[in-house]
């Protein structure tokens, strides 16, 4: 099925890219757990395979199958979404060249522009990319070649107008940057409202089962596919086979994982605006999200991903997130499971202290496929030690 096909979400996550073997028949297109390939002559190559850290079959059916679903020509796969991104900045920019990035980024993408590439000649600033004038405040005029926006945020929730930011960028000669990790292709496809490039920790949703770690991007512009596959290949953080053929077989089931997810996480959302002892909730399918309106144009569903304040403060937040059992205290996000995430001392320790850091009272809950009851009787449970 190519990636130009024009069949329905789940149809395209199960048949993108994944062709019956053609010598067996075999359903499932098999691990090629392979380094290298056999030539038939010098230079004479079986259908373009030639090394590993180049071209591998298996990492090629995942790279069309994310493209397709993200509606773009491009898909690259790689061993994190770190090495991702990394391969994505020094793939466009060069020294001297200017980063626009949000306020409450994911630490680690933070910790990369701002400690390893700002040593390699690009500068940032960041903004509240919900705020039209912080972004204009951050931009340095002539420098800026990239602005970069999660949408739903990390972990602050906020939403950001995606094709507003994209003509934004593109009238300062800038490339927009999503980074679609919390919404996934299946709520929100940034490239069809403007984006140049999307970036996956395909960990999380795409993976789905918390069992893989790996990142992706996917772009329709020739160039710039061309330039990062250079990086891709020249520097090697490429996605290893089995971790590849998981990545697909989690991806297959998407659709259904976060229809799941979003209507559990409306549920407890709804039911911890409820209680005493918390603050704030941040979940854009709430009414009263300063983001809501935007976010019920601009996505599917609202998404697995709530965090939540509580009033005592952070000794509050603490015991929260010590005290759930059917919610794994652990980092990460985006499997089937419920996890609960401590940021402040978790994900965004790399901030701390820092004008990106996270409240000390809050906690971020990654809403799994649980049954809601379950999951709603264990934050009761811990709410009630407090
Ligand atoms: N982007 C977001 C939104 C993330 O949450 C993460 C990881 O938590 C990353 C990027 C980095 O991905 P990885 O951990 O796969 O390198």
């Amino acid at each position: 099925m190519s990636q130009a096909d024009n069949h329905g979400f789940n149809t395209r996550a199960i048949h993108a890219g994944q062709e019956p073997e053609k010598r067996t028949g075999a359903v499932v297109p098999p691990v090629y757990q392979t380094s290298t390939f056999a030539q038939d002559g010098i230079g004479k190559l079986r259908d373009g395979y030639e090394y590993g850290r180049g071209t591998n079959p298996t990492r090629d059916s995942l790279q069309e199958q994310i493209a397709a679903l993200e509606g773009g020509k491009h898909g690259l796969s790689f061993s994190s979404g770190l090495a991702a991104e990394d391969a994505l900045i020094r793939g466009l920019l060069k020294p001297g060249d200017h980063i626009v990035l949000g306020n409450d980024a994911y630490g680690g993408t933070h910790r990369l522009i701002d400690q390893v590439l700002a040593a390699w000649g690009v500068t940032n600033a960041t903004a509240d990319m919900a705020d039209d004038a912080s972004v204009d405040a951050a931009i340095a005029k002539g420098r800026t070649r990239m602005i970069w926006v999660e949408t739903p945020s990390n972990p602050m929730m906020k939403i950001t107008d995606i094709a507003a930011l994209a003509a934004k960028a593109k009238s300062i000669g800038a490339w927009l940057v999503v980074d679609n990790t919390f919404a996934s292709p299946y709520l929100q496809t940034p490239l069809a409202l403007g984006a140049d490039v999307v970036v996956h920790s395909t960990t999380k949703y795409i993976g789905g089962h918390s069992d893989v770690v790996g990142g992706a991007l996917v772009m329709n512009d020739d160039e710039i596919a061309q330039k990062v596959g250079f990086i891709q290949f020249a520097v090697g953080a490429v996605s290893a086979p089995m971790d590849a053929w998981l990545t697909t077989r989690g991806l297959k089931t998407l659709g259904v994982r976060m229809d799941r997810h979003s209507a559990n996480a409306q549920a407890i959302a709804e039911w911890l605006l409820q209680q005493d002892a918390v603050e704030n909730v941040y979940y854009p399918g709430l009414p009263d999200h300063p983001g809501h309106e935007l976010a019920k144009r601009q996505m599917k569903s609202f998404g697995g991903m709530i965090s939540v304040t509580f009033k005592a403060g952070e000794p509050a937040a603490r015991k929260v997130a010590e005290s759930t059992s059917v919610f794994t205290l652990a980092e990460s996000l985006g499997g089937i499971e419920s996890l609960m995430n401590y940021p402040a001392e978790m994900t965004h320790a790399s901030v701390k202290g820092t004008e990106l850091a996270v409240p000390e009272n809050l906690v971020r809950l990654s809403v799994g496929i649980e049954d809601v009851e379950d999951q709603i009787a264990d934050l009761d449970q811990a709410i009630a030690k407090l």
